[in-house]
């Protein structure tokens, strides 16, 4: 008896850049199932390997260490990426800020640990975006002021999942869902009907505050109920507000859609730093991009184009 390869679901999650990544693809046979499944997958650990701040193994660990010294060489991957991010910064007038690790490394959400007064006093200021000096030419990267640590989380897995993406697309896929935790990217539909994507409910665990219907298009939303720690009533969780340099308190959770993972990504955290009102403002200057919003209250909100949207 031989097996007959058949055009089929195939899906797989794994743990890597510390979430889970999970693919579901619709293949035309087991083969191309299975290739363009593991090539998502390996190209996912190469990015972790390579921007994992807390793998001392890693170029961007290497950066921490030096660019504060002299300006360091840096692959075209990251400059593209440091490069996105800076632009998010410029666009937000610093709310998103790939520096905010400099404080937000002495966190450790898993044993509800957060900066001394003395470091927080010590580090004021290090949160800014200017003193990170990016060199497009000779492709290096400089730290003006030696606090500086950066950190990609908030923009590096939609990077993955667009990558992951394009790895689809070159092996011949045209429909699939790529993954990396809050940050998700769907290619085509789900053969004539959309992708369904739930968004989790900021305080309700394992439930939805809203279903919505997706095709071709990257969503991601940052939520405060992630990585937290309570303190009384307050929430310290990994979303740093730069202005404060404390976890940032506007709202529960924000999502945003646009065509790549990598904008998503960068906006949601943005856009959960701004707050319902100026967020709302930033996206609805956006073209092709939507938000929904959470706020303190639990209360929804949505972009223009949403409620526009029958
Ligand atoms: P997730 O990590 O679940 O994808 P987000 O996309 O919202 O969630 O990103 C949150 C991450 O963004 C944090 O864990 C941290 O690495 C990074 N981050 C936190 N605050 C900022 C900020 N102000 N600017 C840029 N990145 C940030
Ligand atoms: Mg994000
Ligand atoms: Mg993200």
């Amino acid at each position: 008896l031989s097996t007959v390869a058949s055009a089929d679901w195939f899906s797989d999650s794994q743990a890597i850049m510390g979430t889970t990544v999970s693919v579901e693809l619709w293949a035309e046979d087991e083969q191309q199932g299975q290739r363009a499944m593991a090539a998502v997958f390996t190209e996912m650990r190469r990015i972790d390997k390579a921007m994992n701040p807390w793998d001392e193994h890693s170029e961007l660990a290497a950066i921490n260490r030096q660019a504060a010294i002299a300006p360091v060489l840096i692959s075209e991957e990251l400059q593209q990426l440091i490069s996105k991010a800076l632009y998010y910064s410029r666009l937000s007038e610093g709310a998103f800020d790939i520096s905010f690790a400099s404080v937000s490394q002495y966190y450790r959400f898993r044993s509800a640990k957060k900066p001394s007064a003395q470091q927080r006093q010590q580090l004021q200021g290090a949160i800014n975006y200017h003193n990170l000096v990016l060199d497009e030419k000779n492709r290096s990267l400089f730290f003006k002021d030696a606090r500086i640590s950066i950190d990609l989380g908030g923009i590096a897995k939609g990077h993955a999942v667009d990558r992951g993406i394009a790895l689809l697309q070159s092996h011949g896929i045209h429909s699939a869902i790529v993954s990396a935790g809050g940050d998700s990217r769907v290619l085509g539909d789900k053969h004539g009907r959309p992708w369904v994507m739930g968004i989790q409910h900021p305080r309700k665990k394992d439930q939805h505050a809203l279903r919505i219907p997706l095709a071709n298009t990257a969503i991601s939303t940052s939520g405060d109920y992630e990585r937290f720690f309570m303190e009384g009533e307050i929430r310290h969780h990994h979303i740093i507000n730069p202005q404060t340099a404390e976890s940032a308190r506007a709202v529960q959770s924000v999502t945003v859609l646009a065509d790549k993972a990598v904008d998503s990504d960068a906006l949601s955290t943005t856009v959960f730093v701004l707050g319902v009102k100026k967020g709302l403002a930033l996206i609805n200057q956006l073209p092709g991009i939507d938000a929904i919003i959470i706020d303190d209250q639990g209360l929804l909100h949505y972009s223009a184009d949403l409620l526009l949207s029958p």
